[in-house]
């Protein structure tokens, strides 16, 4: 018998080195219970969480938490069937509705993940005659569903318009249809991608443009529909992808769009078609959150000063940071056994934070990927500086 897993022999000792440079692994986790918002408790030990996507701390909303409750009670805990079939209820379609007008478009599909969103909708909307531009740093989501496309995949430099510009100018002969793909913050750096200039080189050269505002929806822009709006460029994005297991602090994604064709990826689009939808409860708490996150503007203000401190706090200990200001700030470092010895002493001094290995990082580095809340009191972000400060020093990085 071939040995199924010998393809992995390289991950086997890769894996088994992390486990000689450090006590624990840093992909296996357990948050025991979340106490709050920022607070998780780790090994037994009260530990401050820098390393959630719970941009405005909503996962413990407790409106959401009372509309899911009320919703299972009445509807039950799932649909039992894929969107087509069995599984639209009355709510999907309201979901569907508040996120078209959020956006100020006609159309809007919701998707069981995130994850699922961008699958669905780039397969669904590039074929095999298209070709995809895609920004060097996506996320897999966005690889894996150009994949699943069979178009032909073109990477251009990382937030770079001028590389895409170069790259479409030697397509101009090509007769199917050109799909752009950003984000709007990159979740493994922060960056935030310069739209307007993306947009800029759509027109210039008649593609289309989908811009995945993952990290940004809720975060970015007066009402917090992300970097397009903050930017002042909304009408050229053809497709705006999202989730809402971050800033809404649920689980599901959707695909916003004015263009009418989007009614036929539903028909087509397999991540849509071929799994159960999400549970009513989980709608029910994400509309919760959603009208959560739109009265409370506040949040945005309160996440974006905290956002600031953590940045300029890591910086001044000396610490590689992006320059952009976001809720993501990604510590860069460059050797992996440092990274996990560091990551490792922040977790047994009470301050959890996403370890990123190569070559799942942009540049091969390691990243120690923070994440700042804006239920995070500014105390709270200062000894999370002060314990990276002191780990830096411990390990001379600084
Ligand atoms: N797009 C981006 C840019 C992401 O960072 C992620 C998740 N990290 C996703 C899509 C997928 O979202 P989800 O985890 O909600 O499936």
């Amino acid at each position: 018998m071939t040995d199924i897993f010998a393809k992995y022999a390289g991950l086997k000792s890769s894996f088994e080195a992390l486990g000689q440079a450090a006590p624990r692994n840093p992909f296996g986790v357990v948050i025991e219970r979340p106490l709050s918002a920022t607070l998780g408790l780790i090994e037994g030990r009260e530990t401050l969480l820098f390393g959630t996507n719970n941009y405005l701390g909503l996962s413990q909303s407790q409106a959401a938490a009372e509309a899911a409750i009320a919703t299972v009670r009445e509807e039950g805990v799932g649909t039992t069937g894929s969107r087509i079939a069995n599984g639209t209820y009355a709510l999907h379609r309201e979901l569907e509705r508040r996120l078209a007008e959020t956006f100020r478009r006609r159309h809007c599909m919701v998707f069981s993940t995130g994850y699922q969103a961008n699958l669905g909708s780039i397969s669904a909307l590039a074929g095999k005659d298209d070709i995809l531009l895609l920004d060097a740093d996506s996320h897999a989501s966005i690889y894996d569903g150009s994949r699943l496309s069979h178009a032909q995949v073109i990477r251009f430099r990382h937030n770079d318009p001028d590389d895409l510009d170069r790259r479409l100018g030697r397509l101009k002969d090509h007769r199917g249809a050109k799909l752009i793909v950003v984000e709007g913050i990159y979740s493994m750096t922060g960056n935030i991608a310069p739209m307007s200039e993306f947009a800029e080189v759509k027109k210039k050269h008649g593609a289309w443009l989908l811009a995945d505002e993952a990290h940004s929806f809720g975060v970015l822009g007066d009402n917090g529909r992300g970097v397009a709006e903050r930017d002042g460029c909304e009408d050229d994005i053809d497709f705006v992808v999202g989730t809402f297991s971050k800033s809404l602090g649920t689980v599901g994604g959707y695909c916003v769009s004015n263009h009418d064709g989007m009614e036929l990826i539903r028909l087509c689009s397999r991540p849509y078609m071929f799994t159960a939808s999400l549970p009513p409860e989980i709608i029910a708490a994400t509309l919760a959150s959603l009208t959560e996150m739109q009265a409370r503007p506040e949040l945005r203000v309160q996440l974006q000063a905290n956002a600031k401190q953590l940045n300029e706090g890591l910086r001044a200990q000396g610490l590689h940071v992006s320059p952009h200001i976001s809720p993501v700030v990604a510590v860069t470092l460059h050797d992996v056994n440092t990274a996990i010895a560091f990551w490792n002493r922040l977790l047994e001094l009470g301050v959890y934070v996403n370890l990123s290995l190569p070559p799942a990082t942009p540049d091969q580095n390691p990243l120690l990927r923070c994440s700042v809340m804006a239920a995070h009191t500014s105390d709270e972000i200062s000894r999370a500086v002060a314990i990276f400060g002191q780990v830096a020093k411990e390990f001379e990085v600084n």
